[in-house]
């Protein structure tokens, strides 16, 4: 299982739970080495084979790169959860630089296409692979909008979720599944970059259930996706948003 950003949050969670469910595992990150080998370290603990590659989404040949290095250590790619995703400093529309749209789409949406292309190539029965699983960790961002907060990363997981609905239909009769997780307000580092303080704490008063979610709890819908126990699903989503 290669999951893109999968050093911390949702991708960390992930990577644990999977290498405790038989999986190899693959992560990439960009900045944060330690974090990345600390879920190494848990997966081997685990019993299951794991590495870290540093491979920025928004960089091509870093894709490229990770899932070359993917193949030259396990030989094969069975599932993609891509993960990495990042938000700007809530704002309004009208005050979105066109350099902040630009990094958004670079890595939700571009990194997100490059790394689903890396993995149909590989997985593919119709290249001589041996078929697999695409999970793309979209976000409840997608159908709310994120007024006055990312509008712009709101956007970018749309752009996910029409290529979620698009790719699987292409690649259905080819071994691939391919569905996506809206997961809602989840306790990560990812509101840090928002700039609003206790973000969770303000919005869950607007969750149905009232409250945030845990990593693992979007980390088990991932699996099940990613799992044969979903082998007749695809082109689909689950949102793990506490009924937001
Ligand atoms: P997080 O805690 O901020 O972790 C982000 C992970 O992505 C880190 O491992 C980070 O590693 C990596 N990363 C960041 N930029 C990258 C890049 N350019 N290339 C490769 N890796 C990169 O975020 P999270 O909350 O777990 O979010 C994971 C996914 O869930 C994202 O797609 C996010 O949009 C989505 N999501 C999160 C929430 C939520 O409430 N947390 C809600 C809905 C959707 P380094 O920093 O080391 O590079």
């Amino acid at each position: 299982m290669v999951i893109t950003g999968g050093s911390r949050g949702i991708g960390a969670a992930t990577a644990r739970m999977a290498a405790e469910r038989g999986h190899d595992i693959v992560v990439s990150y960009v900045r944060d080495a330690d974090a990345a080998d600390r879920v190494v370290a848990d997966c081997r603990s685990a019993g299951a084979a794991a590495i870290a590659v540093r491979s920025d989404v928004a960089v091509e040949r870093d894709v490229v790169m990770l899932f070359d290095r993917t193949i030259d250590e396990f030989g094969r790619v069975d599932v993609l959860v891509n993960n990495a995703g990042i938000l700007h400093r809530a704002a309004p529309l009208a005050k979105f630089e066109v350099d902040r749209l630009e990094d958004v789409v670079r890595v939700n949406v571009i990194g997100a296409f490059v790394a689903a292309r890396e993995a149909v190539r590989r997985m593919s029965t119709r290249l001589g692979g041996a078929g697999g699983a695409i999970v793309n960790v979209s976000s409840a961002a997608s159908y709310l909008g994120s007024p006055n907060e990312f509008i712009d990363y709101a956007a970018t997981k749309g752009a996910l979720d029409t290529m979620t609905i698009g790719l699987a239909k292409e690649v259905a009769s080819e071994g691939i599944r391919v569905n996506g997780v809206r997961p809602g307000l989840i306790e990560t580092d990812i509101h840090a970059s928002s700039g609003i303080d206790d973000r969770i704490a303000r919005h869950a008063p607007n969750v149905p259930m009232q409250r945030g979610g845990h990593p693992d709890e979007v980390a088990e819908a991932i699996c099940w996706l990613a799992s044969d126990a979903a082998s007749y699903v695809t082109g689909t989503f689950v949102d793990v948003s506490g009924g937001r």
